[in-house]
């Protein structure tokens, strides 16, 4: 595909458990031609997640000195649980190339994005992943069965404020089958950059 020369910055945003990873590896598979901003984390890496790939994985202390240089585009406590941020210069030198550039983050990350993006000359398509009902989102997070009992509850509390959120997004795609958001997703992506297939 031919792609202008500065790339788009695509914000994708949903409650935890929605299936914004699923639907995002989903995308990822059929098109090589998109950026996965890989965040930096202070939470422990679930089984099967690989450093660098998945996240990269910090302590701490790792995190601040991170913060305190100015290296990251946006950061924020998810859950009250750990911190996450999203790497700057990566995101920079693939949207330079005309790359379109996936950013998976929280509300208070899109908000700090939005915040920022003048500043840093991006231009941002904000997108929410939608579930077709508060229950299915019940049920993919318990299902998930990657959080405690604890942790889900936290993060079901989060779901209630990202839920009364979608309204600052400029697309929702509902969640309800994989491929089918996927497909919605490049077709959001596609438009903004003029592809016709
Ligand atoms: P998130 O990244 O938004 O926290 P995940 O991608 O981890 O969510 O998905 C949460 C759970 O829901 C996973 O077990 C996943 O397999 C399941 N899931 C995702 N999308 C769908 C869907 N469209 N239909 C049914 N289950 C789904
Ligand atoms: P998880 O721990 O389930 O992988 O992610 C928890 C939440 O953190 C999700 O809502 C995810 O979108 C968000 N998140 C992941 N990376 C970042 C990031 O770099 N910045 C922000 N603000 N949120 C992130």
């Amino acid at each position: 595909m031919s792609l202008d020369k500065k790339g788009k910055t695509f914000v994708i945003s949903g409650p935890s458990g929605v299936g914004k990873s699923t639907v995002l590896k989903a995308l990822f598979e059929g098109r090589g031609d998109l950026y996965f901003s890989v965040s930096a984390t202070t939470r422990k890496p679930r089984p099967g997640e690989v450093n660098g790939v998945n996240y990269w994985f910090l302590d701490d202390q790792q995190f601040t000195d991170k913060e305190e240089a100015g290296d990251f585009l946006e950061t924020a406590t998810v859950h009250g649980l750990a911190r996450y941020g999203t790497p700057l210069k990566p995101v920079q030198e693939h949207l330079a190339e005309g790359v379109p550039t996936i950013l998976e983050i929280d509300l208070q990350g899109a908000r700090r994005v939005k915040q920022r993006a003048k500043e840093l000359g991006l231009e941002v398509v904000y997108v929410f992943i939608a579930p077709p009902s508060f229950d299915e989102l019940v049920r993919r997070l318990k299902g998930r069965g990657t959080e405690t009992p604890e942790e889900v509850a936290k993060r079901l509390e989060t779901a209630h404020v990202e839920l009364s959120a979608e309204n600052e997004f400029d697309v929702t795609i509902v969640n309800d089958d994989v491929d089918k958001a996927a497909e919605d997703l490049w077709r959001v992506i596609a438009s903004e950059y003029g592809i016709t297939e």
